[in-house]
């Protein structure tokens, strides 16, 4: 049920014995979702965006692993969707918002220059539908002293599509905070451009599907061209996702895309290393990728 659920509405698939297997994997991973909370087996990185004029690390993005005692690191991918099922999204969210805000505050005041670091959080549809997360939010701000114009939320399109209503009430309490909004993997859901213009938000993540099209010998900008004008005409902030080559980096630069992220300036990385980053306080990403 879940291979044809995978892919998609009115989807079947034949049974074979290597589904059995994942499907118990999944139920394991399921049941062990609550027990690792407590336990305290995640771990974050955090991925520079950068200033695409300037080479500046203006803010990172907060990305949660899960460290499994027998199974090793697991991918986000693999856990939110169980997380979100169970509901362990919520314990899970609260403790990467509580984290990342923490530990965003420490850099902004362990490193000169950096005092408005902005910190992005992916929030799933679960977390938005908790009548809590305003609240939630809120107390995070206050625990750790960050600026509430500082943290960005990040939530895809399908996310904000459901519930509209409610949605987008919450979306205004976090507004009114202080806190920024923006739409993940923009382009790649099916929301209407007309509701871009009602929803509460300040800036778009050019998804990277329109990133990779950006190639040298094939160049096709049409879409990411199409996004960072619409960005630009509704006053909404652009990111350009998963950039992996100088070219990329370039034409993007070009197209006077703000900011952007990915392999190309540095893969998601321990807190640890994004300090030694922010210590060369004149660090700037040349043409050579970071790794
Ligand atoms: P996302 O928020 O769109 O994050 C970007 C993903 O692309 C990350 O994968 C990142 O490691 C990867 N990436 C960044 N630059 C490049 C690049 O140049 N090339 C390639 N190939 N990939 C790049 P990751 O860390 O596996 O996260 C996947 C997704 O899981 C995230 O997509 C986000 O939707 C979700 N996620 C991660 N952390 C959290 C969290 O704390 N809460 C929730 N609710 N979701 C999370
Ligand atoms: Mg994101
Ligand atoms: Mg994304």
């Amino acid at each position: 049920m879940y291979a044809a659920k995978g892919r998609g509405k009115n989807n079947c698939v034949i049974f074979e014995v290597g589904m059995h297997a994942a499907a118990l994997e999944r139920l394991r991973l399921k049941a062990d979702l609550q027990r690792s909370i407590e336990a305290e087996e995640f771990v974050l990185d955090y991925q520079p965006v950068v200033s695409l004029s300037s080479g500046e690390i203006r803010g990172i993005e907060a990305l949660v692993r899960w460290q499994h005692p027998g199974r090793g690191l697991i991918a986000p991918t693999e856990f939110i969707p169980l997380a979100e099922e169970t509901g362990a999204i919520i314990a899970l969210g609260r403790w990467v918002l509580k984290t990342a805000c923490l530990q965003t505050r420490l850099w902004q005041i362990e490193f000169p220059g950096h005092e408005s670091l902005t910190l992005h959080v992916n929030v799933s549809a679960r977390q938005l539908q908790e009548t809590s997360i305003v609240d939630d939010v809120a107390r995070m701000l206050l625990e750790s002293r960050l600026e509430p114009g500082c943290l960005c939320l990040e939530l895809t399109e399908s996310v904000l599509m459901q519930n509209t209503a409610s949605s987008i009430f919450k979306l205004k309490q976090l507004r009114d905070l202080g806190v920024r909004i923006f739409v993940d993997d923009f382009g790649t859901g099916y929301s209407s451009l007309s509701y871009l213009d009602t929803l509460p938000i300040d800036g778009l993540k050019i998804d990277k599907s329109f990133v990779d099209r950006m190639r040298s010998g094939f160049d096709d900008s049409t879409l990411a061209v199409a996004v960072i004008k619409l960005s630009r005409n509704l006053d909404l902030q652009a990111i350009a996702e998963g950039i992996e080559t100088a070219e990329q980096a370039q034409r993007l630069r070009d197209l006077e895309c703000d900011l952007g992220q990915g392999y190309f300036f540095a893969k998601p990385m321990a807190p640890e290393d994004v300090s030694a980053h922010l210590d060369s306080s004149l660090h700037r990403w040349s043409g050579e990728p970071h790794r």
